[in-house]
């Protein structure tokens, strides 16, 4: 209890240290990789890569990074733990299931009242990778993650959102989320977990920092909830100027216990490739905050002491599991 897992075990929260809450080392899918293969993905040169990127966030005084990358995105605890082994700072594994809509034919006919009856595969998969480990690796999971998107709570959606619910009053650890801020529906993620028993002070709704809506951000606050201002340099989505302003605005409203920094950015993904992410959007890398964002919020007069609630105290209360 109390502690933060990490893929080298067990840290007291004191020693995460700056956090990168929302990441991706690397995403993948695996029929993809059999069947249409992606001339950029090689195995060993993405685990290289990845250490390299690593080391060097480690260099800009980054200490932790979480990897939302839960099934559904590609999921490969063993190969990234041959990356959190060579890498300086702690990875932080999650579970949890990647749809906007449907789940693996194999749910269909798997679980309570289905053909081949028997428990929620979903909940027992969350709760024994949080607390046994992932696949036969012992790599426990840190953090759980759900989304919904365009397509809303659909049927397959709610069972992951109810299981993610039950494992995370198991658990105590907390849940992020991958919103759709342009429909607002961080809102409907927050209310259906928390009917669900889930505390709200236990969920991120990620991706929040790609909308402007002051109204809507501080509604998730003010119900208990912390937003993820963590797509920084993905500017086809929304200029970084623009983030920087939002972040500035709920600041000035003291807000800086309900918001976390991050890039959802990846060191390899077969949706959007290295090549291309160099040539279209060249700041999408885990290391523009330290180099181009901090620096903008100093300037424009944040604090030190806001910088370390966002990137580093805001993050520990988060991850350390609190059952
Ligand atoms: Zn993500």
């Amino acid at each position: 209890m109390g502690l933060v897992q990490t893929f080298r075990g067990a840290i007291d929260p004191s020693e995460m240290g700056p956090t990168l809450i929302h990441e991706h080392i690397f995403v993948r899918n695996f029929e993809l990789e059999v069947n249409l293969p992606d001339p950029e993905w090689a195995r060993q040169r993405a685990v290289e890569a990845a250490v390299i990127g690593l080391t060097a966030l480690h260099g800009l005084g980054v200490r932790t990074v979480v990897d939302l990358t839960v099934p559904g995105l590609g999921r490969d605890v063993s190969l990234v733990a041959e990356v959190a082994d060579q890498a300086p700072v702690h990875l932080i594994a999650s579970t949890g299931w990647y749809t906007p809509n449907v789940l693996p034919t194999y749910f269909q006919f798997h679980g309570p009242g289905r053909a081949i009856e028997g428990p929620e595969r979903l909940t027992e998969l969350f709760v024994r990778d949080i607390t046994v480990g992932i696949g036969g690796t012992g790599v426990r999971a840190g953090m759980l993650k759900v989304m919904t998107d365009s397509e809303g709570i659909t049927p397959d959606v709610a069972r992951v959102l109810s299981s993610a619910a039950l494992a995370q009053q198991e658990t105590g650890v907390a849940i992020t989320t991958h919103s759709l801020p342009a429909s607002r529906n961080g809102i409907e993620q927050q209310s259906f977990l928390v009917s669900r028993g889930v505390p709200p002070g236990r969920i991120i709704i990620g991706h929040s920092g790609d909308s402007e809506d002051l109204d809507y951000l501080r509604e998730l606050m003010d119900n208990g909830s912390t937003i993820g201002m963590d797509r920084f340099g993905m500017e086809q989505v929304l200029p970084d100027d623009r983030r920087i302003g939002t972040v500035l605005a709920l600041l000035e409203s003291g807000y800086a216990d309900r918001m976390v920094l991050s890039h959802d950015a990846a060191f390899y993904s077969h949706v959007t490739p290295p090549s291309w992410r160099s040539m279209s959007a060249p700041h999408w890398r885990m290391d523009t905050i330290h180099r181009r964002i901090l620096p903008r919020l100093r300037e424009a007069g944040v604090t030190e002491d806001a910088i370390e609630q966002m990137l580093t105290r805001n993050p520990q209360h988060l991850l350390e599991a609190k059952p």
